[in-house]
């Protein structure tokens, strides 16, 4: 696969940062908040670290460049940190250079559930753990990545590593 220069990536985020705020919100405005994190059942994972707890739980973000899975390019699939729901799988992954792993896509439909976040003076859409609701990242569409790395869609979900549990198959 094909990888960006730093001045690619650069101009990518010039050109399409408006773009990808009204396409993004044009097609995820409407989806649900059922299985919110917030929701007070959530039952959360005695082994995770403090990181994965503030991450999963409170939405924090992990610092860039510095997650576990930023560089892994094994065959596998990566599962909630939470509750072991399969959610991307290893041949979605691409290098965004974005500072956290990046995938086009969920490993299937309803594993990844969509909700707007207004959080930080802007609108982006979050995206959970369609089982448990834990917090993954956020995705981001009509950034250029299926032209410049000819990948099947247009769609970044920028993931925090410690959201994730790489199983090799
Ligand atoms: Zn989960």
């Amino acid at each position: 696969m094909n990888k960006l220069n730093r001045f690619q990536t650069l101009a990518l985020r010039r050109t399409f940062p408006g773009r990808i705020r009204s396409t993004v919100l044009a097609r995820y405005w409407h989806t649900s908040k059922k299985m919110s994190s917030e929701s007070s059942d959530v039952k959360w994972n005695d082994a995770l670290t403090p990181l994965q707890l503030m991450v999963l739980k409170d939405k924090a973000t992990e610092r860039p460049n510095t997650g576990t899975y930023l560089h892994t390019k094994e065959s596998g699939v990566y599962h909630c940190a939470n509750c072991d729901t399969p959610l991307y799988a290893s041949n979605a992954k691409f290098d965004a250079r974005c500072g956290w792993p990046a995938f086009y896509e969920e490993v299937s439909p309803g594993s990844v559930t969509y909700h707007r976040d207004s959080s930080l003076g802007s609108v982006r859409v979050e995206i959970c753990c369609g089982k448990c609701g834990g917090h993954l990242g956020h995705v981001f569409e009509g950034e250029g990545w299926k032209q410049l790395l000819n990948l099947p869609k247009d769609t970044r979900h920028c993931v925090n590593s410690a959201s994730l549990n790489f199983k090799r198959e």
